[in-house]
C-alpha cells in the first residue's frame, strides 16, 4: 500500500522543541512517506526559518506575534505562508491538506489547537500530555464525536499502545515505568537544596526544560498516569508506577491471565514519533538497537511518594476529578517556571500545587470555558502563594 501513496502531510505544532526537531528527523529519514506541511514555534523564529528553508512547508506560524516581521522577512524569497498568533495555530491545523497533527508544544497552550484539529477531523499524534491532563474527558468525547484517532507519542503510552495491539481482552493493570529522574536516590534533606542546573541534568532523556523539571519532581509521571487513564480507559488504582532507572522497559500491560506484555528499546523518542506517523505500519529506521549484552541488569523499585509528593498530588487530583487535574497542571506550570528561574525551591513546588488544588473552586463537570477559567484562576492562586515564599 505504501509505494504509490503520496506522502502524509504533517503539521508539527512546536517544531523547534525537543519532540519537534526529532519529528523532523523522522520526516527527513522518510521523505517518500512524510512531509512537513506546517511548522510552528513560540519564540525561536530563526530556528523556525531555518527549518522552513530545509523542509519547505506550505505554512509556518510563530505564536509570539512580535517575531512576525522578522520571520516573514527571513522567508520572503520562498513560497511559504507566514502567520502569527495563537488563533493562527488553530487555523493552520484545519487546512484540508493536513493529514495529521503532531502536538509537540508545551503546556496548556496545546489544548486549543488540539481541539481545533480534532474538530477538523485530523488524526492526532499526541505528545502534549498537558492536553489530556487538563481535559482528557472532553478530548475523548470530541475524538469519539469526530471519529478522530489519538496516537500516543509519549514513550510509555506508545509502549502500552504497542502492548495492547492485537488484544481483544481488557487490561488488568498498566505498569507505567519511570526513570526516577536525577534525584531518585536523594534524601528529603538533600532535595531541599537541589538547583535548576542539577534538575536539568536528566540521566536518560534529553528533553525540553519544562518536562525535564517535571521528571525531577515526578509530576511528569503523575501526568502520565492521568494521560494513561484517558487514553486507555483504565482507572488509577490499576495503573502502577514502577521506577526503572535504565529506561529500557518503556511500560507494560498485564492481562486477566497474569500475562504481561512490555515494549523495550533504547530511550529514543524518534521510535514512538515514527510509529505514531506510520501506524499501523512499522517503518525501518537507522536508530540505535538495544544491545542486550551491554544491559547487565534491569532493575525495578517502588516509587516514594513522600519524597516525590507531586506524584501523589496527581493521583489525588484524579480522585477528585472534575477540574482538579486542570488546576494542578496550571499550578505546576507556574512553579515549574519559578523553580527554573530561581524564584522558588524544589520542595516549594509540591507545597504550592497542593495549596492551589485546595483553594481553587471545584467544578465537577467542567466545560471548555470552565477549563480556561480554572487554568487562569489556578495560575493566579499559585502566583500569590509563590509571592509568600
Ligand atoms: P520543548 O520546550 O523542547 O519544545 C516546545 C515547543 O513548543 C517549541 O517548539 C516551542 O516553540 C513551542 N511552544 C512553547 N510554548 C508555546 C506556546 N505557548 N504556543 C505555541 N508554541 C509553543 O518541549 P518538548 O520537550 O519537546 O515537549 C513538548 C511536549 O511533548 C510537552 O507537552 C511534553 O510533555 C511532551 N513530551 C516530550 C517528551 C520529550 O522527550 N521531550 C517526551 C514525552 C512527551
Ligand atoms: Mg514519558
Amino acid at each position: 500500500m505504501t509505494q504509490n501513496t503520496s506522502p502524509k502531510q504533517i503539521a508539527i505544532l512546536g517544531s523547534t522543541g525537543s519532540i519537534g526537531t526529532q519529528a523532523l528527523q523522522v520526516i527527513a529519514e522518510h521523505p517518500d512517506r512524510f512531509e512537513a506541511r506546517v511548522l510552528t514555534a513560540n519564540n525561536r523564529w530563526k530556528e523556525l526559518a531555518a527549518q522552513a528553508r530545509q523542509f519547505r512547508p506550505a505554512a509556518v506560524v510563530i505564536a509570539n506575534e512580535q517575531h512576525y516581521e522578522a520571520l516573514s522577512d527571513a522567508l520572503a524569497d520562498l513560497p511559504i505562508a507566514v502567520y502569527a498568533g495563537a488563533e493562527a495555530l488553530c487555523q493552520v491545523v484545519e487546512g484540508s491538506e493536513v493529514d495529521m497533527v503532531l502536538t509537540a508544544m508545551v503546556g496548556f497552550a496545546g489544548l486549543q489547537p488540539t481541539i481545533a484539529a480534532i474538530k477538523a477531523r485530523k488524526p492526532i499524534a499526541l505528545a502534549n500530555k498537558e492536553t489530556m491532563v487538563v481535559a482528557g474527558e472532553l478530548i475523548n468525547r470530541l475524538c469519539r464525536q469526530f471519529e478522530v484517532p489519538l496516537l500516543p507519542v509519549d514513550s510509555e503510552h506508545s509502549a502500552i499502545f504497542q502492548s495492547i495491539m492485537g488484544e481483544v481482552s481488557p487490561i488488568e493493570k498498566i505498569i507505567l515505568t519511570a526513570s526516577g529522574g536525577p534525584f531518585r536516590t536523594f534524601t528529603l534533606q538533600q532535595l531541599e537544596d537541589v538547583t535548576p542546573a542539577m534538575a536539568l541534568h536528566h540521566p536518560n532523556w534529553d528533553m525540553g526544560a519544562k518536562i525535564t523539571i517535571d521528571s525531577a519532581t515526578m509530576m511528569n509521571k503523575g501526568f502520565e498516569v492521568i494521560e494513561a487513564k484517558w487514553l486507555f480507559g483504565v482507572e488509577p488504582e490499576r495503573i502502577q508506577v514502577v521506577v526503572h532507572p535504565q529506561s529500557v522497559v518503556h511500560s507494560a500491560v498485564q492481562f486477566a491471565d497474569g500475562a504481561v506484555k512490555a515494549q523495550l528499546g533504547v530511550p529514543d523518542m524518534r521510535v514512538p514519533i515514527q510509529l505514531a506517523f506510520s501506524f499501523p505500519e512499522r517503518l525501518p529506521s537507522s536508530f540505535d538497537r538495544l544491545d542486550w549484552f551491554a544491559l547487565h541488569s534491569l532493575t525495578f523499585e517502588r516509587p516514594d511518594v513522600e519524597r516525590f509528593r507531586c506524584l501523589a498530588l496527581a493521583y489525588e487530583s484524579l480522585h477528585r476529578g472534575g477540574n482538579a487535574p486542570c488546576v494542578v497542571n496550571a499550578a505546576n506550570e507556574i512553579v515549574n517556571r519559578a523553580f527554573l528561574e530561581g524564584r522558588c525551591r524544589f520542595l516549594d513546588m509540591p507545597d504550592i500545587i497542593e495549596k492551589t488544588m485546595h483553594k481553587a473552586p471545584f467544578i465537577e463537570q467542567p466545560t471548555y470555558d470552565d477549563y480556561l477559567q480554572s487554568d487562569c484562576e489556578a495560575r493566579r492562586i499559585a502566583v500569590s502563594l509563590l509571592g509568600r515564599k
